[in-house]
């Protein structure tokens, strides 16, 4: 199975991640844990790319390129052998912080959607978990977590993240099998509880 972790900075992603994974490992389940962009050698050189360089580094549409390049690299070396030999795959951001993302811009949410499927054959993961915080509390854990550098990539505001959450929202009411929102407040084994409960028709 292919599940992706969503959710905007300092939703806590990174935690639950490790979190689900060891709690999949203790029901017996091979999983492997990975991040996008990134996840393969080629992917991980694209996110050096992305992430470095200042906001005004790439144009809007060369980014989403990017995104797109490294998502199709990762699938394919990362992704699919670990699903064929029968793993569970986690992937901290997938296909949909693309489209929360780089779909704000002069970008749609179909152009997006139709570089995955030039990119990718429209790959899809069978579950995606987005975790959702109230707009303030995410910035102040993403703060205590990386000082002023709230966001990587640099160059938006509060604006720019409150309609990532509101994409993400969307995708979830409007994908509901496949796109779950997640409350992401509480101790971080309650989120996780929440996270396996929402795989749980999925569980062998
Ligand atoms: O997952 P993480 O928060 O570490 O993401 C790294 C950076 O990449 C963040 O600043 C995030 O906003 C950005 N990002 C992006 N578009 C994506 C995936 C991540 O702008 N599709």
């Amino acid at each position: 199975r292919f599940i992706s972790l969503e959710g905007g900075e300092g939703a806590g992603k990174s935690t639950q991640l490790r979190a689900l994974a060891r709690t999949l490992r203790e029901r017996g389940l091979d999983v492997l844990e990975t991040r996008e962009p990134g996840g393969s050698d080629g992917a991980e050189a694209i996110r050096t790319l992305l992430l470095t360089g200042g906001a005004d580094r790439w144009s809007p549409r060369a980014e989403a390129l990017l995104f797109a390049a490294a998502r199709a690299d990762h699938i394919e070396k990362t992704i699919r052998p670990a699903l064929a030999r029968g793993a569970w795959v986690l992937s901290d951001r997938f296909l949909d912080s693309s489209r929360a993302y780089q779909g704000q811009g002069e970008l749609s949410d179909s152009d997006i959607v139709a570089l995955h499927r030039i990119g990718s054959a429209d790959f899809l993961p069978d579950r995606t978990l987005v975790l959702t915080l109230p707009d303030a509390v995410a910035a102040d854990r993403a703060r205590a977590r990386d000082g002023d550098h709230v966001d990587r990539i640099g160059g938006r505001d509060s604006r720019f993240h409150h309609a990532v959450a509101d994409a993400f929202a969307r995708f979830a009411a409007q994908e509901s099998e496949r796109v779950r929102a997640i409350d992401a407040s509480g101790t971080t084994e309650a989120v996780t509880q929440r996270l396996v409960d929402a795989l749980a028709d999925l569980l062998p």
